[in-house]
């Protein structure tokens, strides 16, 4: 059966108003394209592909209300990462999907199709990888799920460590992940970036490493990262998340490092409402703000993603999966709201992630590809931003996953 979607006024796509899908894939993107045997009105309304949320901690959302808190102590990063061992050795793989359902659904709900998780595999039980593995099958038609082997209490902190990485692969992760700036000495910072593109070239994964995610300037694996895969040709599939110490970076080393990163293609995820939470903790006043060189990174032509990367966890208390929200932090932190800047903002929370993942190939708005959209309450992009919309309806391989109307008042204001 054909379905037409029309009335649509499509991201980076000023030519076509209308969508024709069959079998869940777009056949035809156009203006006064043939009739349909079902026909959707889309009253005008911005539509975008899918939010890509690209780093997402699916094991730890909602721990924070499971460990009877409601404020994170004193919210500094080192002492999250402190609380998460006592709390790891309770978990079970029914209490784990329990939670990460939750995380899920806040996502989902707000248009999000495509999360990439990082999972704590420095569990020797596996808990939370089997769990997220199991729901990666389990959710396929609703969301896609990435999954990052990530070792949160280091590689080299204990021993053993590197090779539970490994074992996670084996098990199915996609991606390989590491924490160099905690490790402790840079020797095994150092040693865990070459592990960490050791272990996806030799199992063909994707990188993502939690890199640099400190206000410390002299913290720079991303260095080694990059010039590792910039040497075998796997920046296109790396990724640097947080990055924080590069936005304390001296400029001349700066841009000297931006030169390198165009070079080898790698990408990069800034967490702007975590890390403008997380960071700046030790300084007093000026206190900075967490975040990496993003306006300089897009100026670059460098890939840049917006992530929300907690929910509710030891880390951060807040995060609700509302990827509007992450823009609008990141828009303003990274003072990115240009006209120009404007035009492309969305790719910050669509397109960007979508290259960090490696799907750029079967994601966007296009013949051929797979049916997934959403509805943003707006008509144009401007107003979209600046008014903070909610997601109308997302839309999975032609079908509805939800439609909601516009809200209404039971008594209008008189203005
Ligand atoms: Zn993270």
């Amino acid at each position: 059966m054909k379905k037409k979607f029309f009335n649509a006024k499509i991201y980076r796509n000023d030519s076509a108003t209308e969508i024709i899908v069959e079998n869940g894939k777009i056949t035809h993107i156009g203006t006064n394209l043939p009739k349909c045997d079902e026909e959707i009105d889309l009253n005008g309304k911005l539509v975008l592909p899918p939010y890509v949320d690209p780093h997402l901690h699916l094991d730890y959302v909602y721990t924070l209300s499971e460990l009877g808190k409601e404020g994170a102590g004193s919210g500094t990063l080192f002492e999250a990462i402190e609380l998460w061992p006592q709390f790891k050795k309770t978990l079970t793989v029914d209490s784990v999907k329990r939670l990460a359902m939750k995380g899920i659904h806040d996502e989902v709900s707000q248009g999000v199709q495509h999360i990439r998780t990082h999972i704590d595999v420095t569990d020797p039980n596996f808990t939370a990888l089997k769990a997220m593995l199991e729901m990666k099958e389990d959710l396929k038609d609703i969301v896609d799920i990435q999954i990052v082997a990530f070792p949160q209490e280091g590689m080299y902190m204990y021993k053993g460590g590197r090779d539970l990485v490994e074992e996670a692969l084996i098990m199915g992760a996609d991606v390989v992940g590491g924490i160099p700036h905690y490790e402790p000495a840079r020797e095994f910072g150092e040693k865990s970036v070459h592990d960490t593109v050791e272990l996806a070239l030799k199992y063909d994964k994707l990188i993502d490493v939690h890199c640099d995610e400190t206000d410390d300037p002299h913290s720079r694996f991303l260095e080694l990262l990059n010039a590792l895969v910039f040497m075998e040709d796997y920046g296109s599939k790396t990724t640097a998340s947080h990055t924080c110490s590069f936005g304390s970076a001296d400029d001349s080393y700066a841009f000297r490092m931006m030169d390198i990163f165009k070079k080898s293609n790698i990408n990069f995820i800034s967490c702007p409402t975590e890390n403008v939470y997380l960071q700046g903790r030790q300084d007093t006043y000026p206190k900075r703000r967490g975040l990496t060189r993003v306006k300089e990174f897009i100026e670059s032509g460098i890939n840049v993603a917006f992530a929300q990367d907690s929910i509710n966890d030891p880390w951060y208390p807040m995060g609700n999966g509302n990827m509007m929200n992450i823009l609008d932090n990141g828009i303003h932190l990274a003072q990115i709201m240009s006209k120009k800047d404007v035009e492309t903002n969305f790719d910050l929370i669509t397109y960007n992630g979508a290259r960090c993942l490696n799907i750029q190939d079967t994601y966007g708005l296009e013949v051929g590809k797979a049916a997934n959209f959403i509805v943003l309450n707006e008509t144009s992009v401007y107003e979209a931003i600046r008014r903070r919309v909610d997601v109308l309806a997302s839309v999975r391989n032609g079908e509805f996953l939800f439609r909601r109307k516009e809200m209404a008042y039971d008594i209008p204001l008189n203005l």
